[in-house]
């Protein structure tokens, strides 16, 4: 059992590290604040006589030795930066319920045979240095920090000098190579969506992270008089626009699973008595099912094809596949919520996490637990106490399953 009196202290201690008026948190990546959240947790680790570790990116790394000191670590945790207006529990869950999971193993002195390793990866959020997940991204060896010295934040702040500073502020963290693929890696994350609350349900087994495909779309009319033009005459591009786009609702009620969303739409010329000439529009696409993302897609440029008052021009922009997480993973985490008589369900993620970039290059899971109403990214974000700390409590199991002995 975890202490969850602990847990529950230090979330409210962290959650005053860039606290907001509203309730929320404002931690960006690399900021004074996020030095602070790192020197705080670092200060609670070497208390316990845990080994600090930190890379070139600056993912900070707290070790528990096994009994057998070259096998990789079981590596478990999320992140501490958030959302300029983000809330108390995005990352700072995942992190913190990793560290009690250290911690109960050390007040129970029990032993295992890997090491165990807590994480906290820099940058997750990417609010204030884009792109997101950057920690892990260059951890799993799908881009270097030299990629991204010279991004700037909004106030002309060079990400190289913030990581620079970060890692200096903390030198107690020695230093080693990054991306050495561990045992394992198990995340604690709160949903940041509806579907467990609505359902009741504490463990969210989570089967992978969504596909995402991203789709800029150019009708191309004629702009006419709106006055004069007679129907058949026209070649209204945002009447085109409306007819694929109205066809969209019903692609989700069919597939059930399926996010189809137009974002963004710019009508030209844009004034009140022009037929418009030129729309263009995005649609950002996603699926868990590699073989559902082409299905959708192919029918977007079907429906694209298909119009004949104007041409569409459909230009595929991202491409994410979808990740599935390792089975292995997967059902030790059902297993565990089984064993302490929690209700679980299995479901994809559908935002984004460092877990993604795991799974490129070790077993790799997560587990949700309900946040209230789905609000995340946001500072009315909350969670049931009861919640955490059984989320908390299959980490811990999964992890000394994982971790052996
Ligand atoms: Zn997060």
């Amino acid at each position: 059992m975890i202490k969850s009196d602990r847990l529950l202290a230090r979330l409210d201690e962290l959650a005053r590290i860039g606290a907001t008026p509203q309730g929320g948190v404002n931690r960006p990546a690399l900021s004074p604040l996020d030095r602070a959240a790192r020197s705080w947790l670092a200060t609670a680790a070497q208390a316990r006589g845990f080994a600090l570790y930190t890379d070139a990116l600056a993912n900070l790394f707290i070790r528990r030795d096994g009994r057998g000191p070259d096998r990789p670590p079981v590596l478990i945790g999320s992140h501490l930066d958030s959302q300029p207006s983000g809330g108390r529990f995005d990352g700072a869950l995942g992190t913190l319920a990793a560290f009690e999971c250290l911690e109960t193993l050390e007040d129970q002195g029990i032993a295992t045979d890997h090491p165990v390793e807590v994480v906290a990866w820099t940058n997750e959020e990417g609010s204030r240095f884009e792109p997101g997940t950057m920690g892990s991204k260059a951890f799993a060896g799908k881009a270097q920090v030299e990629d991204w010295l010279a991004v700037m934040d909004g106030s002309g702040a060079r990400f190289g000098d913030e990581l620079a500073a970060t890692l200096a502020a903390l030198p107690q963290a020695r230093p080693r190579p990054i991306g050495v693929p561990p045992h394992a890696y198990v995340e604690l994350h709160i949903e940041q969506g509806q579907i467990l609350e609505a359902e009741r349900i504490t463990i969210g087994v989570v089967t992978g992270v969504q596909g995402a495909r991203w789709f800029n779309v150019v009708v191309d009319g004629e702009a006419a008089h709106a006055g004069t033009t007679p129907l058949s005459y026209r070649h209204d591009a945002l009447a085109a626009a409306a007819r694929l786009l109205a066809q969209l609702p019903p692609l989700m009620v069919a597939d059930g699973t399926a996010r189809l969303t137009c974002g963004r739409l710019v009508v030209e010329p844009g004034s009140t008595n022009v037929i418009p000439g030129r729309v263009v529009f995005t649609i950002d696409s996603r699926h868990p099912e590699p073989a559902r993302l082409d299905a959708i897609e192919a029918r977007i440029r079907a429906m694209a094809a298909a119009e004949t008052t104007a041409r569409m021009t459909v230009e595929r922009t991202l491409d994410l596949a979808p990740c599935r997480f390792d089975p292995v993973i997967v059902a030790a985490i059902d297993q565990a919520a089984a064993d302490l008589g929690l209700s679980r369900r299995h479901l994809p993620s559908g935002a984004f996490h460092d877990a993604l970039h795991l799974a490129a290059i070790c077993p790799a899971g997560m587990i949700f637990v309900p946040c209230r109403g789905g609000i995340s990214h946001n500072e009315a974000e909350s969670i049931v106490p009861d919640d955490a700390i059984a989320g908390t409590e299959v980490l811990l199991a999964v992890t000394r399953q994982l971790a052996g002995g």
